[in-house]
C-alpha cells in the first residue's frame, strides 16, 4: 500500500492497553481497526460456521488453524475500506505462518512496521488483578500471560528478521505512550 495508507500491527500482553493505544491510532491515522478476536467473538455470538468452529478452541486459549484465520483476514483486506485507508492489524499474524501469508496478501509494499506495546509482567498481571474480573484469578492470569508470550516469542523474533519491529515502552500515561508510539509510527511510514 502507498505511504499515506498505513499498513499496521500492533503487538502487547493482555493488559498492555494496546486495544486503547489502537483506538487512538486509528482516529488519528484514519485506518481501519481490524481485530480478529472481535471477528471470532462476533462469528461466535451470530452462530456462524466459522464461530462454531472457533467457540472450543478460543474457550482453551488456543488458536484457530492458519488457514481459517488467513482465509478471513484475506477477505477482509481485500474489501474497499482498507484499501482506501489502510489497516491496523490487531490480534493478526500471531504464528510466523500468518505473518508470512500477510506478506503474500500484501504484496510488494507490505507492512509499514509492527509496534510492541511493552509492559512487564508484573504490571499487567497487577492490571489485571485491579480490574477484578471474576476469571481474573491469579492462576488464570498467569496461565494467559505464558501462553501469550509461548505464542508470541517466535513472532517477535519473525517482526525483528524481517525489520519490522518496534518496540515502544509501555508504562505510563495513555498519552505517553501514545506519543511514544506516534513518534515511531511517524519516523518509519
Ligand atoms: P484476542 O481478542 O486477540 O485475544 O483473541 C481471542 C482469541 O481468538 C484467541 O485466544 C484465539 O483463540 C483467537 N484468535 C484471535 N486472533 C487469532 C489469530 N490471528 N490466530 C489464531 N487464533 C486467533
Amino acid at each position: 500500500m502507498s505511504s499515506d495508507r498505513l499498513v499496521l500491527v500492533v503487538l502487547g500482553r493482555q493488559g498492555s492497553g494496546k486495544g486503547t493505544q489502537s483506538a487512538l491510532l486509528v482516529d488519528k491515522y484514519g485506518c481501519v481497526h481490524v481485530s480478529t478476536g472481535d471477528m471470532l467473538r462476533a462469528a461466535v455470538e451470530a452462530g456462524s460456521e466459522l464461530g462454531r468452529q472457533a467457540e472450543a478452541i478460543m474457550a482453551a486459549g488456543d488458536l484457530v488453524p492458519d488457514g481459517v484465520m488467513c482465509g478471513i483476514v484475506e477477505q477482509r483486506l481485500a474489501e474497499a475500506d482498507i484499501r482506501e485507508n489502510g489497516v491496523l492489524l490487531d490480534g493478526f499474524p500471531r504464528t510466523p505462518t500468518q505473518a508470512d501469508a500477510l506478506l503474500e496478501m500484501l504484496g510488494a509494499e507490505g507492512v509499514d512496521l509492527a509496534v510492541n506495546i511493552d509492559v512487564p509482567v508484573a504490571e499487567v498481571t497487577q492490571r489485571m488483578v485491579d480490574r477484578g474480573r471474576e476469571d481474573d484469578t491469579l492462576d488464570a492470569i498467569s496461565r494467559r500471560l505464558e501462553l501469550y508470550e509461548a505464542q508470541t516469542a517466535p513472532l517477535l523474533a519473525w517482526f525483528e528478521d524481517h525489520g519490522l519491529l518496534h518496540t515502544v515502552d509501555g508504562m505510563g500515561t495513555r498519552e505517553d505512550v501514545f506519543e511514544r508510539v506516534v513518534t515511531v509510527i511517524d519516523s518509519v511510514a
